[in-house]
């Protein structure tokens, strides 16, 4: 749900997405080896039972063909959104959007949330027969969904209805502050911390259960394993959920999330099923690890900082691009609602160059996390690495990419480079202290 959520939401996504690499790898655990853009939407473990691990000749090709698709996607994605945006800003509908806002509301807060309404469901459509070929028709092609088309559809509304109620409050304190501060943008960011700890406590809580079941453990043998890792871990008090993530997708992940106390170890029900208890106590040890050093908090300094720079970056190109293209856009300022698209665009151009960086530090932290789950589960390093084999053959993902895209593009270091270190750690830990 997190990505789903966050294409839906517009402008937190966008917030997010200069984050989203720090922040969701954070909670978003060892699986998803790469995908920034990854849908949420989807899902699956195809019906078929038979074993995916070991990957055959044909899973094989598979793999191949889903990780030059989403190479090629990652830049379709932005274009795709960039276009969405450019169109509404130039065709005037932007301006339209407003004005209908302004003469439907009265109150100045009702008008702006009257004007992200318009603007997050033309998006919405705009969108919508992109989402459905990446979301629904690619992944059903590889054999992810286990969804029927109108079940797909009902969560993906059900997203955009979501952010329709969370985008106005950083859309309100964002026009706001334009309208009062020279330094909107750094006020901006700051204020951008609070409420995305806001959103980190409620989400998991209030609306991931709109879209999956969280439930105690079928199996009591791994949920005593969780635990005895967790109370090594020092993570007291934590609630083990098992999640039914197999309704959406066949993909595997696993999470342990939590701000002030409240902490959630949250394993998919594919982990379970599909990795051996020694394997999910690495996986789920590289999670604590996330937990235990703090990467959440410190990727929300990392997101304030880029924040912050990108909308300084921002407000030294976007006036004269104003003034310059006002009768075409239908507005002359920065603090007029309509000027939203533009604003998306900036932090869509701006965080898209932002990304080796944002990644890198993603990277940093998950390399961080599989050192600890390592040290923590102290399984064999051949046990860890097959678990990125079966992350790898499991959610199709390339386990090898180019140095490129992962530079750019991968929020964790790719699954070789990982499979590689745990197989050394043990022995190279030995060198070292020699
Ligand atoms: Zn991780």
């Amino acid at each position: 749900m997190k990505t789903g959520l966050a294409r839906s939401l517009g402008f937190l996504l966008m917030l997010m997405a200069l984050l989203l690499s720090p922040v969701a790898s954070a909670q978003d655990g060892t699986a998803s080896a790469a995908a920034p853009t990854a849908d949420s939407r989807s899902a699956t473990t195809s019906a078929s039972e038979e074993p995916l691990y070991p990957l055959s000749a044909e899973r094989r090709e598979k793999l191949a063909a889903y990780a030059q698709f989403n190479n090629l996607w990652r830049f379709a994605d932005f274009f795709i959104g960039i276009g969405i945006l450019a169109l509404i800003l130039f065709s005037g509908l932007s301006a339209r959007l407003r004005d209908f806002a302004r003469r439907h509301a009265r109150r100045p807060f009702f008008v702006l949330w009257l004007y992200l309404t318009g603007f997050l469901v033309v998006e919405y459509l705009l969108g919508l027969p992109f989402a459905i070929y990446r979301g629904f028709l690619v992944e059903s092609d590889f054999g992810f969904v286990n969804q029927s088309f109108l079940e797909w559809w009902g969560e993906s509304l059900l997203s955009l209805l979501i952010s329709l109620f969370i985008a106005i409050i950083p859309v309100a304190f964002l026009y706001w502050l334009i309208n009062r501060s020279r330094f909107w943008w750094a006020w901006f960011s700051i204020g951008a911390v609070p409420f995305l700890v806001i959103m980190m406590v409620v989400a998991p809580v209030v609306i991931a259960p709109l879209f999956n079941d969280y439930e105690p453990l079928d199996d009591p043998a791994v949920e005593q394993r969780v635990l005895a890792l967790a109370d090594k871990a020092g993570i007291e008090g934590a609630d083990v959920f098992q999640v039914n993530a197999s309704k959406q997708s066949s993909k595997v992940n696993a999470y342990v999330t939590g701000l002030f106390g409240s902490k959630r170890i949250v394993l998919y029900d594919n982990l379970i099923k599909h990795f051996d208890p020694a394997e999910i106590e690495f996986v789920m040890g590289h999670e604590m690890g996330h937990y235990v050093m703090h990467h959440v908090w410190y990727s929300l300094l990392v997101i304030a900082a880029f924040l912050a720079f990108s909308l300084w970056l921002m407000n030294r190109w976007i006036h004269p691009l104003i003034a310059r293209y006002r009768k075409r856009f239908g507005f002359d300022r920065l603090g007029d609602i309509a000027s939203l698209p533009l604003i998306l665009i900036f932090l869509s151009v701006i965080g898209f160059f932002l990304n080796p960086v944002t990644n890198g530090v993603s990277r940093y932290f998950e390399h961080q996390a599989d050192i600890y789950g390592m040290e923590i589960s102290g399984v064999p390093g051949e046990t860890a690495a097959t678990a990125f084999d079966k992350l790898s053959a499991y959610n199709l993902a390339d386990p090898d990419p180019n140095p490129l895209m992962e530079f750019w593009f991968y929020n964790h270091p790719s699954l070789a480079s990982r499979m590689a270190f745990v197989r050394n750690y043990r022995s190279a830990k030995e060198g070292q202290t020699e």
